[in-house]
């Protein structure tokens, strides 16, 4: 079982986009003995690891990752990134993994257009750790699915919610974690969930949401701004106002409020500045959270809302476009496969960010401005097709490059 799922986690690792992807490489003699020497398990053919994980149970791939991302708590690796030096920002939003125009099984949901034609695609909800520097950690995965047979109505994200929240609690139950998430979640449900469970949330607050709390809020955004600042970014000078007000109350829970108005001009004088380059507008950036917000807090807990576009940049699309094919039909009859090879891309998706921190392999990018992560697994995969063991070899020296002479 442990060599199946090292194959299917090694098409992942490997960057491969497709079952045939890896069984092609796989033909090469050279590879599949690699492979074992790298991963110290032989590699089965794409067809065979495909037919084990539709027949598992995907709760053990996933209780598998889960277990791999605890470790990385004790090895207090990402310390430095906790908010207020406490909580662990956990990012949470859904993604679109597969869609069909037939049922693929019981449990997709459906969407039917104007013109009469119905979609049948499955969602996830991720649970995932996110840091500064661009690291997006799948801790857990819950499905946006319906139950099979009849039903009311379809599954959706804030039930999903319910239970990956359940699901973090359960596997994480000492981690201090803060939820960041966007304009779906300031409602009720979930501010007693994250209460319920002792963590900290910040939330983007949208104008049509939350109309009691939008009443009270009328005044403190008249009013001066409580802290404003500046910093340079980018050839940018970017100047912050932070309005915040403590206290509101929604329901069961007290919620704070916090707006980051942000302008950006070009960092030089205004007659030295290019024609067309205006300044920019004003951008509003706006939460709730349960954090006591003041003067000496304020910045950080705004930046740590932001770290929520993390779970879609480095997150979603680069587990669909960079090189790991979140999206792709790896396996296209079975609910459990697609869950298991889901799992699989997660945990590789987790090793890789760490291999690509290396400094071996940072110092291979700045060998060259072009050069791309992708064409190094590239001649990685390259090399370990040509590679030979010097033992395989008449003469132990044949084929294998000699260090040059000091
Ligand atoms: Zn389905």
């Amino acid at each position: 079982m442990g060599e199946l799922l090292t194959g299917g986690l090694g098409m992942f690792l490997l960057r491969q986009d497709s079952r045939n992807g890896i069984n092609n490489k796989r033909r090469e003699a050279g590879f599949a003995k690699s492979f074992e020497q790298c991963f110290g398990a032989r590699l089965a053919h794409g067809d065979t690891i495909a037919e084990v994980l539709e027949h598992t149970d995907p709760e053990g791939p996933e209780s598998v990752k889960m277990d791999l991302m605890s470790g990385l708590f004790g090895q207090k690796v990402l310390r430095g990134d906790r908010l207020c030096g406490k909580y662990y920002p956990v990012a949470v939003d859904a993604t679109g993994v597969v869609s069909f125009d037939h049922r693929h099984c019981p449990h997709c949901l459906t969407r039917t257009s104007k013109n009469g034609a119905t979609t049948y695609f499955h969602y996830v909800l991720e649970a995932k750790l996110v840091t500064r520097d661009g690291l997006c950690l799948s801790l857990a995965s819950e499905w946006i699915e319906n139950p099979a047979g009849e039903f009311d109505k379809q599954d959706c994200e804030r039930k999903a919610f319910t239970r990956l929240a359940a699901k973090l609690k359960r596997n994480y139950p000492r981690l201090p974690v803060c939820i960041l998430a966007d304009g779906l979640y300031p409602y009720g449900g979930a501010f007693e969930t994250c209460e319920g469970y002792g963590w900290k949330y910040i939330f983007v607050l949208k104008d049509s949401t939350l109309k009691s709390v939008q009443e009270d809020l009328v005044l403190p955004r008249r009013r001066d701004p409580k802290k404003s600042g500046y910093h340079v970014r980018d050839g940018w000078r970017v100047a912050c106002e932070y309005r915040f007000e403590n206290g509101l109350e929604y329901k069961k829970s007290k919620i704070s409020w916090i707006e980051c108005g942000e302008t950006r001009t070009r960092d030089m004088p205004r007659e030295k500045r290019p024609e067309k380059q205006k300044d920019g507008e004003t951008h509003r950036f706006v939460y709730v959270t349960n954090f006591e917000v003041d003067r000496d807090n304020v910045m950080e807990l705004s930046a740590g809302g932001r770290l929520r576009w993390k779970i879609e940049n480095e997150g979603f699309n680069t587990q669909k476009r960079g090189g790991y094919q979140l999206g792709h039909k790896f396996c296209r009859t079975s609910l459990n496969g697609l869950k298991n090879y889901y799992t699989l891309l997660q945990m590789a998706h987790a090793i890789n960010q760490f291999v690509e921190r290396d400094g071996e392999v940072r110092e291979q990018l700045s060998c060259h401005s072009k050069e791309t992560v992708k064409n190094i697994w590239g001649m990685l995969v390259s090399y370990m097709i040509f590679a030979r063991d010097p033992e395989d070899l008449p003469d132990g020296n044949v084929g294998r490059i000699q260090p040059a002479p000091a």
